[in-house]
């Protein structure tokens, strides 16, 4: 049975991935900061298992990688994400700005350098990390936004120089931007749905080959400027 683990996946995109995948008959590892509390997760009908998972937590995501020795892991989702507060220039709070990029950009790598051989002993070897367009440089018109703008343009990087390192190993390493979805960081009023979403993605997910790594794509397949 092919197996995907997702962080972050409590809520949000990371929920709806649980559920797509658990529906279609996948092996879920589902880690999230507060499993206790995650009553939708726990909620859903398949094969899902819940870990407790902080991914700034460099012991835990270790101690979980070792705890996981036996667990090929086909698909990682590097889900787990922060926008932190909308400050402008002149207002910028540099400690949140470390935080940010503890969870949005150092979280994603320490998961592939801790997972790295689950990854390559698996069948499908693939890490989804998920970016935004905010991170784009070519797409940025209209400035502001420097924390959560940079711990996403640093995550392509990372994306771009992993798709590089990882390659001899069979692993195809991408970025993808999930649209403007209606959730807990995306607001009510965005006009992507969160099912629309990720059903885009997993149609992704399921076309990307070795071809594509070190690629940032849109929900909707097509490819993003960095
Ligand atoms: P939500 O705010 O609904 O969910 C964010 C998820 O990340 C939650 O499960 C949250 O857990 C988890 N998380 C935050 N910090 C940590 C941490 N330190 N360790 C583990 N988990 C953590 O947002 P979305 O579902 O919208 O976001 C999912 C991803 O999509 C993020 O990476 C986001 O940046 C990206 N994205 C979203 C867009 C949108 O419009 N919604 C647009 C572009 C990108 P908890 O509940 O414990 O806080």
């Amino acid at each position: 049975m092919p197996n995907v683990l997702i962080t972050g996946a409590n809520k949000g995109i990371g929920l709806a991935f649980a559920q797509s995948f658990a529906v279609d008959g996948w092996k879920v590892h589902a880690c999230c900061r507060q499993p206790d509390k995650a009553k939708e997760l726990k909620a859903i009908e398949g094969d899902v298992v819940l870990y407790k998972l902080d991914v700034s937590d460099g012991l835990r995501v270790a101690g979980l990688a070792r705890e996981m020795i036996d667990d090929p892991i086909d698909i990682l989702i590097n889900n787990a994400g922060y926008f932190g507060p909308r400050l402008e220039f002149g207002e910028i709070d540099y400690d949140d700005w470390t935080y940010t990029f503890q969870i949005n950009t150092m979280g994603p790598l320490r998961m592939v350098e801790n997972f790295v051989e689950h990854l390559a002993s698996s069948d499908r070897k693939l890490v989804v990390n998920v970016s935004s367009k905010m991170g784009s440089l070519n797409a940025n018109e209209t400035g502001g936004q420097y924390v959560y703008r940079s711990s996403k343009a640093a995550l392509n990087a990372v994306t771009k120089s992993l798709s590089i390192d990882l390659k001899d190993k069979g692993i195809t390493v991408i970025s993808v931007h999930p649209g403007h979805v209606q959730t807990d960081m995306g607001g009510e009023e965005a006009p992507v749905t969160i099912g629309k979403s990720v059903s885009g993605l997993r149609k992704l997910i399921a076309k990307v080959t070795e071809e594509d790594t070190g690629q940032f794509f849109d929900f909707d397949g097509s490819t993003i400027p960095w």
